[in-house]
């Protein structure tokens, strides 16, 4: 298909979201499918992918810009009365010269670019495959379509080995920026993941995190604000008929003492306690339970939670480890790592839903809701055992509701899939 219609053609090609190499291969195989001077833009959250496509095909592009618009060298092509129909004006074009360019004919002075409407006279390219015939001055393109970046905010700079731009871009956020700002100590902040932007200064918190400001915004600080959230989470389990009859603990702590926690599992001194760390995206634990094994009953005594990261994420890990102290104090045990960590977050995931659901949320700022569907998103797309015990338990509750599921996963294991 691309053959055809552009091999004599100046282009600019844009190959949104490529995910495989056929793809680029039979869009864009080969230079001489397209007219000299013509552009091409992928986007990819693949790199390889541009690694192994033909580079040959970027390098001649960028380098060779000659004239492409003919003028009075088009082949006659006319309307119903005759003549050529001007695609700016949609005016005959009687007499005179003409272009033809980007598939269509065009007065000279209506050939103008659409972002500055000035006239377009040579070595321009125009942005095909929509049908508009709108063509641009490359300039005017690149201010309106060259992506910027949003941590340095400068252009993302053209990698000349490969003549293709190249940048990375956050999945929920769409937060865009230079492959160069992961190597060169940009921080992220430590419960959004968001790139810290130049111009912007993140907050720092007395262990050295970095926190954004919108995160920083709704942050658990102090015992008061921690207590009163731990109660508000319980609250949530009392509704869903799931009682806690023991007194737990919340401690909010540093990252060193949480990862000192987590150290003494790691040295596999847990023989008296069991300690055990939910990992943040950064692969830092933010929260850790100790659990007390008292003449074979556990008794969870307290969570230790990291201090100041926002409401909504706080809330969400407190409801998972209540989760995880519920299933101990109601017998449900030896389950497989994928139905455990799946039904805890499960958990997780719907106080987090019923905190952003419409009714609910009406006090909540938009920032922070948007937050609530990061922390929601994480959740979904989270690739780890927990991640996939997440997504079948999310299916099973839905169908069965969470009562039947917590029944079957008591008797079987297993969650109800078939049922
Ligand atoms: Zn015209
Ligand atoms: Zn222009
Ligand atoms: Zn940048
Ligand atoms: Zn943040």
């Amino acid at each position: 298909m691309t053959k055809k219609c552009f091999n004599n053609k100046k282009v600019l090609l844009v190959l949104d979201g490529v995910d495989q190499l056929g793809q680029l291969a039979r869009v864009a195989g080969n230079k001489n499918w397209f007219g000299l001077g013509s552009r091409i833009i992928v986007t990819t959250r693949d790199e390889r992918l541009l690694e192994e496509h033909d580079h040959e095909l970027y390098d001649e592009f960028v380098e060779g810009l000659p004239e492409s618009l003919n003028l009075d060298s088009c082949p006659p092509c006319v309307n119903n009365d005759g003549f050529r129909v001007c695609a700016g004006c949609n005016r005959n074009i009687e007499r005179g010269r003409y272009l033809g360019c980007i598939g269509a004919f065009w007065h000279p002075e209506c050939f103008v670019c659409i972002s500055c409407n000035l006239p377009i006279t040579d070595l321009e390219f125009s942005a095909p495959g929509d049908d508009s015939h709108s063509p641009y001055h490359i300039s005017c393109y690149k201010a309106q379509h060259h992506p910027n970046c949003d941590v340095c905010k400068t252009f993302i700079p053209i990698r000349k080995s490969h003549g293709h731009i190249e940048y990375r871009q956050h999945p929920f956020w769409l937060q865009k920026y230079c492959p160069s700002h992961e190597r060169d100590g940009t921080p992220r902040c430590c419960s959004c993941e968001r790139m810290e932007p130049w111009a912007t200064k993140y907050f720092l918190l007395s262990d050295g995190r970095k926190q954004c400001s919108e995160c920083n915004d709704s942050e658990i600080m102090d015992d008061h604000k921690c207590n009163s959230l731990f109660l508000q989470v319980q609250a949530f389990f009392e509704d869903l008929d799931m009682k806690f009859e023991q007194q737990i603990q919340v401690i909010l702590v540093g990252r060193r003492t949480l990862n000192k926690d987590t150290e003494v599992e790691r040295l596999g001194h847990h023989n008296l306690s069991e300690t055990r760390a939910v990992f943040s995206p950064s692969a830092e634990p933010i929260v850790t339970s100790i659990l007390r094994m008292l003449k074979g009953h556990s008794r969870i005594t307290s969570i230790q939670m990291l201090y100041g990261l926002p409401r909504l994420l706080s809330g969400s890990i407190l409801a998972e480890m209540m989760m995880h102290a519920w299933l101990r104090l109601n017998g449900y045990r030896n389950l497989s790592p994928e139905v455990e960590f799946g039904i805890r977050q499960v958990l997780a995931y719907m106080w987090l839903d019923s905190e952003t659901s419409s009714g609910s949320s009406s006090t909540m700022s938009n920032e922070e809701k948007k937050l609530g569907e990061f922390f929601k998103h994480s959740i979904e797309t989270d690739t780890t055992i927990s991640g996939r015990g997440f997504r079948t338990g999310n299916q099973a509750v839905l169908r069965h509701g969470l009562w039947r599921t917590l029944d079957h996963i008591r008797t079987t294991g297993a969650f109800p899939i078939d049922l």
